[in-house]
């Protein structure tokens, strides 16, 4: 099974500004990361950082500016669309709100048939049988397959979506929020669901969450981003427990502690997320960050290795003059509260 692999994605939106002017917003810039087979990467980051765009960036629902998609050795990026067809089933997406994805004039079985027909896997009675399958998997009954999205509950067409993605068989699906807009406990049927379907089918995710004791139950490893920028990425526990990036470091202090007694230090970042448009080529943390200097005004930002494995884009950090605090980390935790973000000074929502 092949690799997915994201070289220096770019994706910018043209802005208009007045009668003449365009500016560019810039939602993803210079994004790189890999994701094997069975592996699930974790991307976290306040809302407007660039998740979602990465996610229909890795899709090729969005064409990238610039950058490559490679699944194996083949870049996505560069296939005509009828190229591109057969490749897409392999990656495949489920969003947070199930709206997106669910035609609310099919039923439930017909969504989950149609990509048997259209891949040409099977038809009639074979692709019934194939659905009714699927179903099961995904804890669906038999007779939710004649319902409209309307007449099922938040967390049946999240599963309804996950069952239409696995239809194509693929190898790498993204999730981005799959599960934000459902009850805790909904969602954590939803997560033991997910985790189950991995481990039977090998399968890669790329897991787009704000919920981060979520992310950190499932992931693998994680990825940070910032105004369109991946700040530090690292495994899971790299990254919870020892952040190296500022910003990381002021996400994971409001991850609510696995142990009540053990108080941590709020780490709060100061001010605004500041404009997507036409960013400073230099950190874009600098205007928030209580460690930042003339000097992380005046370089350019490069993502480096400070463990093996864990990469952090700050030059300071680097260079060892920020303390790295030392956060536990229980990846047990599901049920944990939402993270008192706010008072934080981020905007996860
Ligand atoms: P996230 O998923 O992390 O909340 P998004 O990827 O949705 O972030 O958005 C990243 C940035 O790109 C935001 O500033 C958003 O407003 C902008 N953006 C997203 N889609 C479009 C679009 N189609 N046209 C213009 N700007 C967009
Ligand atoms: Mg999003």
């Amino acid at each position: 099974m092949s690799s997915l692999r994201i070289d220096r994605l770019v994706k910018h939106y043209p802005i208009r500004t007045g009668f003449f002017g365009t500016r560019s917003l810039h939602a993803v810039d210079d994004v790189s990361f890999d994701l094997a087979p069975g592996e699930t990467l974790g991307l976290v980051g306040e809302s407007g950082s660039g998740k979602s765009t990465v996610g229909k960036c890795v899709t090729m629902l969005e064409p990238p500016t610039s950058g490559h998609v490679m699944l194996g050795d083949v870049d996505l990026t560069t296939l005509s669309y009828n190229q591109l067809r057969p490749l897409r089933k392999k990656v495949q997406i489920v969003f947070q709100d199930p709206n997106d994805s669910l035609n609310p004039r099919k039923t439930a079985g017909e969504t989950v048939l149609e990509p048997f027909v259209l891949n040409g896997v099977a038809t009639g009675a074979e692709a019934q049988r194939l659905t009714a399958e699927l179903f099961e998997q995904v804890g669906l009954k038999p007779e939710h397959m004649a319902r409209f999205p309307h007449q099922l509950s938040g967390g049946q067409q999240q599963r309804v979506g996950i069952a239409r993605a696995l239809a194509s068989n693929p190898d790498f699906i993204v999730l981005d929020e799959p599960t934000s807009a459902l009850d805790v406990s909904v969602q954590a049927k939803l997560i033991q669901l997910l985790k189950r379907l991995q481990a039977d089918r090998n399968l890669g995710y790329l897991f787009i969450s704000h919920d981060l004791s979520v992310v950190g139950y499932l992931s693998d490893r994680v990825a940070v981003m910032y105004l369109g920028q991946i700040v530090e990425i690292g495994s899971t526990r790299q990254v919870f427990e020892r952040p190296r990036h500022p910003y990381t470091m002021a996400l994971m202090s409001a991850v609510p502690s696995a142990n009540p007694l053990e108080r941590r230090e709020r780490i709060h970042l100061a001010g605004e997320i500041p404009s997507p448009i036409d960013p400073p080529n230099h950190c874009r943390l600098v205007s928030r960050c209580p460690f930042a200097t003339d000097e992380c005004r005046s370089r350019p930002i490069s993502l480096d290795v400070v463990e093996p494995g864990h990469r952090v884009a700050c030059i300071r950090s680097v260079r060892g003059e920020i303390p790295v605090p030392e956060f536990l980390f229980a990846s047990s935790v599901v049920h944990a509260p939402r993270l008192d973000a706010a008072s934080i000074g981020l905007d996860l929502e």
